[in-house]
């Protein structure tokens, strides 16, 4: 069988619903698709439920569906990925929480959980914590910024657990929780252990940090604790390599999104950020274009290109920016069309999962699809909407199967049978 290789552009967030500042008809409505006419309309449309009807995705979850890993069995929680988004680089085994920056008083009694939300030294916070907690029971523990008064905390050493409660009680006037083991074993005790060692020495140096005299001083709430919740065990995820069901060999990510990017990672693509691309609505997407036919040209057998910027203006509610960065999307889509033999290779433009302008966050509707393969049977569209896509010939897909369907039209997944 002739293998082919694969282009997949993902604009993040691209479906959506009517929007009344729009006439009641959604971006992908608007957008000028003539760059990409023709290969529109010698492509199959269809729709894509990223895990399946009426689970809202995460861009993690939504991601590893994309790439034929099912996040339904696969999923170790928002701790790791959490801290994956705010940078770290995870292990299988270590265990990570989502925690936020709080207010609490001499007794450890909760006043503010987001310590007024507004903390402009998180940042050095959080390095000054990297620098004064060290290891507990020789445990690494280390602590990342996410945004506004949100961290990931990462506990990395053997024999740990995410079998522990949280240390958040999600109400204030309360103490901060113990964190008591949820199983009946070593590893939970001494998780939990050291999750209370963890809460008991933060709160000491964040007292005695002057950072936070300085947040008093100015009359607002000093982040002086921090609370944790949802404990996750970081899993081990194959790499393409070591699927034996598929044949891709070497994969390539473009993006500039650190969830996406750690993601990628850890199911073996090489991943590059090209200079001028920021995850943003200000991201040089030609800079990306550029970078995939770079990558398209070496022996790489799937290149992959995120773009955030969609997902950005869909959540700051913004329809006509989404409008303008889809269109600048399928520009750049266009340029790594101009530049790939089009005989030899499968392309997919998707989104990865919907974030509607109305609702400003993720929604379980089902994501546009097109799907470019020589000899595919077409159905002959130059547009992709959400209303184009329902008439496509690829049907829904649902979670894993977007991805087998691609591998199939590259030639590159196994005979089930004989
Ligand atoms: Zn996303
Ligand atoms: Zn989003």
């Amino acid at each position: 069988m002739r293998r082919l290789k694969v282009v997949l552009v993902v604009a993040d967030g691209l479906g959506d619903r009517p929007v009344p500042e729009l006439g009641m008809r959604t971006p992908l409505e608007l957008v000028d698709f003539s760059p990409v006419a023709d290969l529109l309309s010698r492509s199959a449309l269809g729709l894509w439920d990223p895990i399946r009807p009426g689970v809202r995705p995460g861009s993690d979850t939504a991601h590893l569906a994309l790439f034929g890993i099912d996040p339904t069995n696969n999923y170790p929680g928002r701790g790791p990925f959490e801290a994956i988004g705010a940078g770290a680089v995870l292990n299988p085994g270590d265990v990570a929480f989502r925690g936020n920056f709080a207010t609490v008083s001499d007794g450890a009694v909760i006043l503010d959980r987001r310590a007024g939300r507004r903390i402009p030294e998180a940042k050095e916070l959080v390095e000054y914590l990297n620098r004064n907690v060290g290891e507990i029971e020789g445990v690494r523990v280390e602590i990342y910024h996410a945004t506004e008064h949100r961290v990931a905390v990462v506990f990395r050493g053997p024999g740990l657990s995410d079998a522990v409660s949280d240390t958040d009680p999600h109400a204030e006037g309360v103490r901060i929780s113990e964190s008591r083991p949820l199983a009946d074993d070593e590893a939970a005790r001494k998780t939990a252990r050291l999750v209370n060692s963890f809460t008991e020495r933060v709160t000491r140096l964040l007292g005695e940090c002057p950072l936070n005299s300085r947040r008093v001083e100015r009359g607002e709430p000093p982040a002086n604790a921090i609370l944790l919740r949802g404990a996750g065990k970081m899993v081990k995820y194959p790499r393409f390599s070591e699927r034996g069901e598929l044949s891709v060999e070497r994969a390539a990510a473009v993006s500039a999104t650190a969830l996406v990017k750690g993601v990628c990672a850890l199911l073996g693509f090489e991943v590059l950020t090209p200079e001028g691309a920021t995850g943003g609505v200000d991201s040089d997407l030609m800079s990306k274009a550029r970078a995939a036919v770079e990558l398209y040209r070496r022996d790489y057998d799937l290149v992959y290109v995120h773009i955030k910027g969609t997902d950005a203006a869909s959540h700051d509610g913004k329809p006509h920016a989404k409008v303008e960065m889809i269109e600048r999307t399928l520009r750049a889509l266009s340029h790594i069309v101009d530049n790939v033999d089009l005989g030899e290779v499968v392309v997919a433009f998707l989104g990865d999962h919907a974030t509607p302008v109305t609702v400003r966050d993720h929604t379980s509707d089902p994501v546009p699809v097109m799907v470019y393969a020589p000899g595919i049977l077409t159905d002959g569209s130059s547009r992709l909407t959400e209303r184009d896509a329902r008439k496509g010939s690829l049907g829904r897909l649902r979670n894993v199967e977007l991805f087998g369907t691609l591998m199939d039209y590259a030639g590159r997944v196994e005979k089930f049978g004989a």
